[in-house]
């Protein structure tokens, strides 16, 4: 019996090792990951530089807390800005980062309202989850923040519904949890000008995107657009837990001392992890990330299409969304993935996800699509 609340579906095996971009589990069975651990581990497992980098941190110093200076958020905050007028917060996880962005946003506009899309997702605690646009995982909580409006997604009329009325707008430029739907370019470029022209701020989450995952550090500079806010997790330490809001510089003036707060934000180990991360994540990464991921969705496209079961391919750079039609629930083709030794990852809307670690060959990805293939073709 297991002393854990029931909150995860598990799969019944642990993973215990893991290796580049291979996992093993307590069976002595080997995958190839196409999960990074839900977009997490973007450098794969193990990887000796980051594993020395907290190694040496962990015997130096694990805590101090926020109460004095932190050359090593500093650093991190330096690569996270690129010379931009940006000021940075650290915080855990996500979902933290998307609360400190509605409390930054409040406080410098002023303004209550925030706008957000149906199928998105911006996390677990109540702000967070009061921006986000499923019911299902809302319901039976009680009142969550008033003044949040939804509107569709990918929809140029809807953008009107966006006022001076609100403070800001949320918007993943992938909707990662919601199925992998990519934002189009016309018109989240449309979505930037309307919070301009009404003096709303765009608050983009990349907690999914960022982090080189679609072959850019975030996922937004594939349009040119310039967030007023982003907000980070997930890839930002490879596994340790910490989170980030990166805001234009004028909004500082809205977070003074107490304003907020985290005690375990910023955290040195955090701290080093990140500081690495943003080492490799190089501008010849990115480019292969880029690479890799159109010739996937390119090869992806000319097996799968013709399957009648197949509903939808999208994607950008190794962030991939393989839409199923309801008559093969893809926990099956999970399972049977399985079997075949390797684990991916589901989504809203009986979507296959993929979120291999960027540092992922062709010829593994090349053997999970003809994995992929064999599974779905046999349907
Ligand atoms: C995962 C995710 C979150 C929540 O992150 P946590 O670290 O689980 O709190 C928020 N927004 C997006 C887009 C995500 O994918």
């Amino acid at each position: 019996m297991s002393l854990l609340f029931n909150t995860y579906k598990r799969f019944p095996f642990e993973i215990i090792h893991g290796e580049g971009v291979h996992l093993t589990d307590n069976h002595g069975k080997r995958y190839l990951d196409l999960t990074s651990g839900i977009g997490v581990c973007n450098l794969g497992y193990n990887l000796e530089t980051l594993n020395q980098a907290v190694a040496q941190q962990l015997h130096r110093l694990w805590h101090a807390s926020n109460l004095y200076h932190s050359s090593l958020q500093e650093q991190v905050a330096a690569k996270l800005v690129q010379g931009k007028d940006q000021l940075v917060f650290f915080c855990n996880s996500g979902t933290e980062a998307n609360e400190a962005a509605i409390k930054l946003a409040r406080k410098y506009t002023g303004k209550q309202k925030l706008m957000a899309f149906h199928q998105s997702f911006h996390g677990r605690t109540l702000g967070a989850l009061s921006i986000t646009g499923n019911e299902a995982i809302k319901s039976g909580l009680g009142a969550l923040l008033n003044d949040v409006d939804f509107i569709h997604y990918n929809e140029i009329s809807a953008l009107s519904s966006i006022t001076s009325d609100y403070a800001a707008v949320f918007v993943e430029i992938i909707q990662g949890e919601g199925g992998v739907t990519v934002a189009d370019s016309e018109w989240l470029i449309a979505l930037e000008k309307q919070c301009q022209t009404q003096g709303v701020l765009l608050i983009v989450d990349e907690v999914q995107t960022g982090m080189g995952r679609t072959g850019k550090l975030f996922a937004h500079q594939h349009y040119g657009i310039q967030p007023d806010i982003i907000t980070l997790a997930k890839g930002l330490a490879n596994g340790l837990p910490c989170g980030a809001v990166i805001g234009k510089k004028q909004l500082g003036q809205a977070f003074q001392p107490g304003s907020h707060g985290s005690t375990f934000g910023g955290n040195p180990i955090a701290m080093v992890a990140a500081n690495q991360v943003l080492n490799h994540i190089t501008p010849l990464l990115l480019e292969e990330v880029q690479a890799k991921g159109e010739w996937m969705l390119k090869k992806l496209a000319k097996k799968l299409t013709a399957l009648s079961v197949v509903k939808r391919i999208s994607g950008k750079g190794l962030m991939i969304g393989i839409q199923l039609t309801d008559c093969i629930p893809v926990a099956d083709v999970l399972d049977k993935l399985h079997k075949q030794g390797i684990l991916a990852l589901s989504a809203r809307g009986n979507t296959l996800r993929l979120l291999p670690p960027l540092i992922i060959s062709k010829e593994a990805l090349d053997k999970a699509i003809t994995h992929i293939h064999q599974i779905l073709s046999a349907y």
